[in-house]
């Protein structure tokens, strides 16, 4: 109880971050918090089998520490690392590692542990190192730190009833200790490999996010907002569903740099994103193509929904009043719009409509929308002829 006690008060001052072992020294920190509570945890048991028991404070002294420390070290880990559902990040597009699904770390764990039995010896205490280290660098880590979880306890009671025999006297607390040190260097080889690796995977997380987004309205970028638009067009929407693609250019933009500046600018920019997202749900796509042009993606059941997104985010943008140094500024949206019912695979012509339909709407007076008809290929041509022309 002192060893637990000590443990939680120390290990409650450390970042969360340490606890999850998502930093580069989160394993050191996390031993630094341990050693002190097994040293407690031994000066304490210490002085009770001395006066409760009559026995060896020097030997309780000199076993217990280490029998504190592998407990931890096996237990801790499997705890701190467990993130419920709604604790898990939902980055869009960031990438679970595929290979992350082989079963090849844990069948080489598992034999690596049945040749342990089969070969005795003192070797055969580290046989599963190998395997371990596998699965530290492919697994996540909440999953290796189960893993270490199951083999220390595993690796503890086979070697204490013989089932693994290293051909030494278990009945010695020397070697109790000796072999109680090696499962904690044995747990905690993988662990900080896991760790590490952790710590990458944040770190490309945090780097796909930058580089998929833009920087001033958080809104994705041209180049990822085109290839999730690609992704998601080729694909036929699910049943009873379709998609609505707008085109977006705030009216008169220039205007409100040269009568408000940039920065006010830079605020209705940010402000139009804020009513976008607003006026979407969860898994649709908003970017931001460049300046003050953006575009949607979103989930519709029909035409009708589909109306209702483009008019709902342009009423939305034309009531919204951004104040900028105590001054009102306002601004109108022009949208070409499109309702997909089917899979597509020419996005570019999708593209090159849509920027029709849009200037078309410029053209018949801005804080519009023009509508390209996907299910009248007629009514397309058409709508492409009287553009050219
Ligand atoms: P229209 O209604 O025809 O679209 O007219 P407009 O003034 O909106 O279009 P125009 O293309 O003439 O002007 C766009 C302006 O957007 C010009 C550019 O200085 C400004 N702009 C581009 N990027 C940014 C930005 O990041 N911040 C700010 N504040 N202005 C930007
Ligand atoms: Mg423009
Ligand atoms: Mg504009």
């Amino acid at each position: 109880m002192v060893g637990s006690f000590t443990a939680t008060h120390l290990l409650l001052g450390l970042d969360r971050r340490d606890l999850g072992l998502r930093r580069v020294h989160s394993v050191l920190r996390i031993l630094a918090c341990l050693l002190p509570a097994c040293i407690a945890a031994a000066l304490c048991g210490a002085l009770l089998v001395k006066i409760e028991f009559h026995g060896s404070a020097i030997q309780t002294l000199m076993t217990w520490p280490a029998s504190e420390l592998v407990n931890y070290l096996i237990i801790l880990p499997a705890i701190l690392t467990v993130r419920p559902r709604w604790h898990r990040r939902t980055v869009e597009g960031t990438t679970a590692r595929s290979d992350r699904r082989t079963i090849g770390p844990a069948l080489l764990l598992a034999i690596s542990c049945v040749a342990a039995v089969f070969f005795d010896g003192p070797g055969s205490i580290i046989f599963p190192l190998p395997g371990l280290l596998l699965c530290a660098l492919i697994y996540p880590i909440q999953m290796t730190a189960l893993l270490t979880m199951i083999l220390g306890t595993g690796w503890l009671t086979m070697l204490g009833l013989g089932v693994i025999d290293i051909g030494q006297d278990m009945a010695i607390p020397q070697m109790v200790v000796s072999v109680r040190i090696a499962v904690a260097f044995l747990v905690l080889a993988p662990l900080t490999i896991s760790s590490a690796m952790a710590v990458r995977d944040d770190l490309l997380d945090q780097l796909r996010e930058a580089a998929d987004h833009d920087g001033l309205t958080g809104l994705l970028n041209r180049r990822a907002f085109e290839q999730r638009m690609r992704d998601r067009l080729s694909m036929p929407p699910r049943p009873g569903k379709s998609f609505v693609i707008l085109w977006l250019d705030i009216d008169l933009f220039k205007s409100i740099n040269d009568r408000h500046g940039h920065l006010a600018g830079d605020a209705v920019l940010q402000a139009f994103a804020a009513t976008a997202r607003a006026c979407c749900r969860e898994g649709d796509l908003i970017g931001r193509l460049g300046g003050e042009e953006f575009a949607l993606v979103a989930e519709v059941s029909s035409q009708k929904g589909a109306e209702g997104v483009a008019d709902r985010l342009r009423e939305a943008f034309a009531a919204q009043t951004v104040h900028w140094d105590g001054v009102p500024v306002r601004a109108t949206v022009s949208i070409g719009a499109c309702h997909v019912e089917r899979a597509r695979r020419d996005v570019p012509n999708i593209f090159r409509q849509l920027d029709e339909a849009l200037y078309r709407a410029k053209r018949k007076g801005r804080n519009r929308i023009e509508w390209l008809l996907e299910s009248a290929p007629e009514r397309r041509g058409e709508q492409q002829l009287v553009a050219s022309a």
